[in-house]
């Protein structure tokens, strides 16, 4: 069945003694067994949730994995993927990361005796020349967070491969509605539920899907060693909310388009990061391997002075961090997502005191545009009066 068929009927089907079409929410921590040695294939909710299984499986099959784990947030997501790793290994990552995960690198794991280089991924002479002996993984995020840089996903995992390391691809941005890094040579693809999954700006969720079955068992242990799972009621919005995600893919996609095109043509506006620009660097590969652009744009203003007037005029786009949601939302990376990145490495890969990065929302394109429109015009006067 095509992706748009198993987002609808995700959840269906899996309760044969009700019918239920929409999945029943399992509170229970704990199942009986029927009798000593005898389980039902749940015994306590940490280890295996039948709400949890059921998202869980979704996202192994959205991703073509074979094993689907889910987490109370991203981070934890991420946080449990690390433990795959020791003391003296090392990790090669995109060098313009989520700012959260590069905190957990950089301030977690690197006390660990676990270090990250940070090189641009889309240079693969680069991430070759990064890799060490002890390298145990390439952790990519394509494209990136807020710049878009892309990162050819299939020569990453060949590199990786012969080096005997994972390939790691944080899939949050692209949904496996446009992107399915596992069919491109990587081992783990991770995602913040959070965002496009859920899709309504209403639950915090991590997910991770793997491949190959040994790596599944591994990571297996490790959540239900660490155990930040995710609550059933939650795990049932996410499965609610992955109904409608080929829907709302392909408007986010539209309306940022179009809002990308506008924004190109404004006057105030002196640079618009979107894959599905013209000029965009990178551009032709991503083409080969997503079959969309998405949602996340970022765009530079003629001046620094106009960021703070242009958060505060703002009226239908909220000035809030995250993103995905239906809502469209605006955020000023250098003081928000990376705000934990210092000033000279952010600038480096673009993430400048000038740089909005906008979730473009599933309203009507024009009333974004307009709202965008009115808010560049009372930072423009506002800056011209000083
Ligand atoms: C938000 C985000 C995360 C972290 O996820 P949480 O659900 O907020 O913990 C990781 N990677 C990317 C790309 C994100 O946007």
């Amino acid at each position: 069945m095509r992706i748009e068929t198993r987002l609808a009927q995700a959840g269906n089907r899996k309760d044969p003694v009700t019918g239920a079409v929409s999945v029943p929410i399992h509170h229970s921590t704990t199942f009986a067994h029927p009798a000593l040695g005898q389980s039902t294939g749940f015994d306590y909710t940490r280890t295996l949730n039948p709400t949890r299984k059921v998202l869980e499986d979704t996202i192994a099959d959205l991703e073509n994995g074979v094993r689907g784990f889910a987490f109370a947030s991203g981070m934890a997501a991420i946080a449990c993927l690390v433990e795959l790793f020791e003391p003296g290994d090392h990790l090669v990552a995109s060098n313009d990361l989520y700012g959260g995960t590069y905190r957990l690198l950089e301030q977690i794991l690197r006390r660990k005796g676990i270090e990250t280089t940070y090189v641009d991924t889309g240079d693969l002479a680069a991430v070759e020349a990064a890799v060490q002996p002890n390298t145990k993984a390439l952790f990519v995020e394509t494209p990136t967070n807020p710049t878009m840089k892309i990162t050819d996903i299939a020569g990453c995992a060949a590199i990786a491969k012969r080096r005997g390391a994972l390939t790691i691809v944080d899939n949050t941005f692209m949904s496996p509605y446009f992107q399915r890094p596992l069919d491109l040579g990587a081992d783990v693809v991770l995602h913040s539920g959070t965002k496009y999954l859920g899709g309504h700006n209403d639950v915090l969720c991590g997910l991770l899907a793997v491949k190959d079955e040994q790596l599944g068992e591994k990571l297996f242990f490790l959540q239900n060693s660490i155990g930040a799972v995710l609550g059933p009621q939650d795990c049932w919005l996410m499965i609610r909310g992955l109904k409608t995600l080929a829907l709302r893919m392909e408007k986010h996609q539209e309306n940022a388009l179009l809002v990308a095109e506008w924004l190109s043509r404004h006057p105030q506006v002196t640079k618009v990061y979107y894959p599905g620009l013209p000029h965009h660097p990178g551009k032709h590969m991503h083409e080969k391997q997503s079959s969309g652009y998405g949602g996340m744009l970022s765009f530079e203003v003629a001046d620094e002075s106009m960021v703070e007037p242009i958060l505060g005029s703002v009226k239908l786009i909220s000035f809030a961090e995250s993103l995905g949601g239906v809502e469209s939302l605006i955020t000023y990376p250098a003081r928000q997502t990376h705000f934990d990145i210092p000033k000279e490495v952010r600038e480096a890969y673009g993430v400048t005191d000038r740089l909005l990065r906008l979730s473009v929302g599933i309203e009507h394109y024009q009333d974004i545009i307009a709202d965008l429109e009115q808010a560049l015009e009372a930072a423009r006067s506002e800056v011209s009066v000083r």
